[in-house]
């Protein structure tokens, strides 16, 4: 089984030290699909999910995907590239690229900036509108991957970057490592590189150890940062993880962690309410999805900077010059009315 080389240098440097976590040499799973794997749509048929790799070398404390799903091991990129033209011929518009940590892809093949090169292949395919990642690691994030992002029309300017907290001392035991300063400055390139770029992150609070102190700080980078689509998570004790094992007496009470997820979530509203707001009167291209989950009066859809499923959603209210709209169309429309999360449009062609 090939292995990350980076995560096998760390392991050895003992920079990350990996005692008492066997999951690099218990059994592990090798199967990875190929292009030859028969593929059954589970997302609508104009959007599509391709995984590129699958395991992870990382040693964050919190997670156990390492045990459960192997090393890091990339496929080749001709697979990848054959699976998305399968899936173009098929209707597919958009797709997906995802992993445990995309931004690793290749490593395992000798390839630098693997995932740069593959985007270079695969948004030049011949009837695709929409391709993005998700699930990128924040010091992987490199000047020509996000140079490849502005370069081409059909890459989402969207960046899913999880940085899990902004206290060096949380991100410490949570052996990820980074500070806030070296993220808001990867922020703030990301942002000069792709101009418009929209960054999704997610946060956990609660994190043993993590002080009244180290929740200002992550505070005061939420609010500094200013993010566009945010998740919070509550810390939650996952055996077989190395945090499971850290001293009861760092353990965060849970209504201590309940509270500090809805205050980082009452600022994020804050912060997000405002950021919708400058959408009003834009014009974007909209993939139609159907009726709203929450309401058959209206419908939605989503932008190239909403990654299907997760984020804030465009909710339809006006066709325009339609009797009826087509899911898994694209139209022309123009965002009318923002709320905290969502905005509403006006299809216009
Ligand atoms: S949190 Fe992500 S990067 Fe960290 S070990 Fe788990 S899968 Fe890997």
């Amino acid at each position: 089984m090939h292995s990350r080389a980076e995560g096998d240098a760390r392991e050895k440097a003992g920079r990350f030290s990996r005692q008492g976590w066997d999951g690099a040499t218990a059994a592990l799973p090798e199967y990875l699909y190929s292009d030859l794997t028969p593929r059954i749509l589970t997302t609508p048929r104009a959007s599509a999910y391709i995984k590129i790799a699958e395991g992870c070398d990382h040693p964050c404390s919190f997670c156990i995907i390492p045990q459960l799903r192997g090393k890091f091991r990339s496929r080749r990129l001709e697979s990848i590239v054959a699976e998305a033209e399968n899936l173009i011929a098929q209707g597919v518009r958009e797709i997906t690229l995802i992993g445990q940590d995309t931004t690793c892809y290749g490593e395992d093949l000798g390839l630098k900036d693997g995932l740069a090169m593959l985007l270079d292949a695969r948004a030049v395919l011949p009837g695709l509108k929409w391709l993005r990642f998700l699930y990128a690691y924040p010091n992987k994030v490199t000047t020509r991957l996000l140079e490849t992002m502005a370069r081409h029309e059909t890459i989402s300017k969207y960046l899913d970057v999880p940085l899990q907290h902004a206290s060096p001392s949380v991100l410490k035991r949570m052996k990820r490592g980074g500070t806030p300063e070296g993220f808001l400055r990867l922020i703030a390139k990301a942002r000069a590189i792709v101009p418009g770029i929209v960054l999704r992150t997610s946060f956990i609070v609660g994190f043993p150890g993590e002080t009244e102190e180290d929740f200002a700080q992550l505070e005061g980078f939420v609010r500094e940062a200013r993010i566009d689509w945010l998740g919070v998570f509550s810390y939650s004790d996952e055996e077989g993880a190395a945090a499971f094992g850290l001293d009861a007496a760092l353990k965060v009470p849970k209504r201590t962690i309940e509270a500090r997820r809805r205050r980082l979530m009452r600022l994020q509203q804050k912060i997000s309410a405002k950021a919708k707001a400058d959408w009003v009167g834009r014009e974007v291209e909209l993939l139609v999805e159907g009726e709203s989950d929450e309401t058959e009066l209206l419908w939605q859809g989503r932008t190239a900077l909403h990654a299907p499923e997760i984020d804030g959603k465009v909710l339809i209210n006006d066709f325009g010059p339609h009797e009826m709209l087509v899911a898994g169309t694209f139209y022309r429309a123009e965002i009318t009315e923002s709320h905290d999360y969502d905005v509403v449009a006006r299809i216009l062609e």
